[in-house]
């Protein structure tokens, strides 16, 4: 399998030449095709096996489709601010020649981070990553728009129930249309997670890498 057999927008292609990833990883084939069929997806991963891009993908080619961007097409909810700013990093680079535009809001920044975080979520950006204590506390100032947010993403969801975040993120899916799709990733699958999953996903495809 190749990245040609996705039909990818070809702007995707260049940021993915840019990239250097020139085959999919075993869970980017998997998932990128139930994604792009337009399915809720439950994921096992863990992180090294390249299931960064294998969200990131489908969604990014969805949104260099859509004919009226709204003003967050993607949340991807994360637990650290390391995994946020990487996950980033990796919008950066395969949307370089896209023109999608993308946030990382976490903790713990100074004042002026906060008020850059706060001007992109209110002026809107396609994709925003976060850290759910920081998203809420944004959302508490009452301009963060994600009642049109298409795609929603739980990265890490195993960490960030271990870190308690559980509440946060059923505040944050509450202000995010029903009419989304949405895909959880997460490196165990204990039954709280699975319980969880089941709350927030419809009828998921299953994978397991
Ligand atoms: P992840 O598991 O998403 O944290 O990705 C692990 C590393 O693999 C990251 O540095 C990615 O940039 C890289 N990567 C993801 N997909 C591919 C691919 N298809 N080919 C080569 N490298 C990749």
């Amino acid at each position: 399998m190749t990245f040609s057999d996705f039909n990818f927008e070809s702007r995707l292609f260049e940021g993915l030449d840019s990239m250097g990833y020139k085959t999919p990883t075993p869970i980017q084939a998997e998932t990128i095709p139930i994604i792009k069929n337009q399915h809720d997806l439950i994921a096992c991963a863990q992180t090294g096996t390249g299931k960064t891009a294998s969200y990131l993908l489908p969604v990014m080619d969805a949104i260099c489709g859509m004919d009226k961007r709204p003003p967050i097409s993607a949340l991807v909810l994360a637990p650290t601010r390391e995994l946020a700013v990487q996950i980033d990093q990796q919008v950066e680079g395969l949307a370089y020649f896209t023109g999608i535009t993308s946030i990382a809001i976490y903790g713990g920044g100074d004042g002026i981070g906060y008020e850059q975080q706060r001007r992109a979520l209110r002026e809107g950006v396609d994709i925003v990553i976060a850290t759910p204590g920081r998203l809420i506390a944004h959302m508490s100032s009452g301009l963060v728009r994600l009642d049109e947010i298409k795609f929603l993403v739980l990265d890490e969801a195993d960490r960030m129930l271990d870190m308690g975040f559980k509440d946060d993120i059923n505040r944050i899916v509450r202000q995010v249309s029903a009419e989304r799709q949405t895909m959880l990733f997460s490196a165990t699958m204990p039954p709280k997670i699975r319980t969880f999953a089941k709350t927030l996903l419809k009828n998921p495809k299953q994978v397991n890498i």
